[in-house]
């Protein structure tokens, strides 16, 4: 399987990030799942990357060519695709996989997950899509997405497509078992 992860393109105050990009990226390399991520050699992005790969497992980096970004790329994944825009490369990352996980992150990454969020809802996609909750980083979105439901403008059909856990195992349940297929 191809596991998207979108996460912090810095690495946040407490090593509890760090060790949830490690636990994912030991998961996917030990599963024989792909990683396919923003390409980049920082923050979390660069834990998750490095993780997969030196315990075996393969990468895929989808890098927009836009400087800020071509300047922080990792140079050790043999596979990287160069997009025109970051526009393009969130396409091409959707393309591509068949599951999403959401590492804590910045602004980046809440647009990233927010967009297959949006996604599920209109039914263009129908894939396993986790919220990696360390230390509760996802609580307040979790609150916000059942505010939406209980003024009617979103449903809790899909509020019950998203998992929130920081627990290895149950996220592997979810996305193993997940009884959708990736193009609805
Ligand atoms: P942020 O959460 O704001 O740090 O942004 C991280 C997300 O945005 C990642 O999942 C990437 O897809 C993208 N992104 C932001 N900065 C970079 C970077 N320097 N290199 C590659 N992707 C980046």
């Amino acid at each position: 399987m191809n596991i998207a992860v979108y996460c912090g393109s810095a690495a946040g105050n407490d090593i509890a990030y760090s060790k949830a990009a490690e636990l994912i990226g030991k998961w996917i390399a030990k599963e024989g799942h792909t990683l396919v991520y923003g390409g980049g050699n920082v923050g979390l992005m660069g834990v998750v990357a490095n993780t997969v790969m030196e315990n075996g497992g393969d990468v895929i980096g989808v890098i927009p060519n836009i400087l800020f970004i071509r300047e922080q790329r990792h140079n050790g994944i043999k596979n990287i695709i160069d997009t025109k825009s970051m526009s393009e490369r969130r396409d091409k990352m959707i393309e591509l996989a068949d599951a999403f996980i959401a590492l804590p992150g910045g602004p980046g990454t809440l647009d990233e997950i927010s967009e297959i969020i949006m996604m599920l809802r209109i039914r263009e996609l129908d894939c396993p899509c986790v919220l990696f909750n360390t230390n509760d980083f996802y609580n307040p979105l979790r609150e916000l997405l059942h505010n939406m439901v209980s003024a009617e403008f979103s449903s809790q059909e899909d509020m019950d497509k998203l998992l929130f856990s920081d627990d290895m195992a149950k996220v592997a349940d979810f996305i193993n078992h997940y009884p959708g297929k990736k193009n609805a």
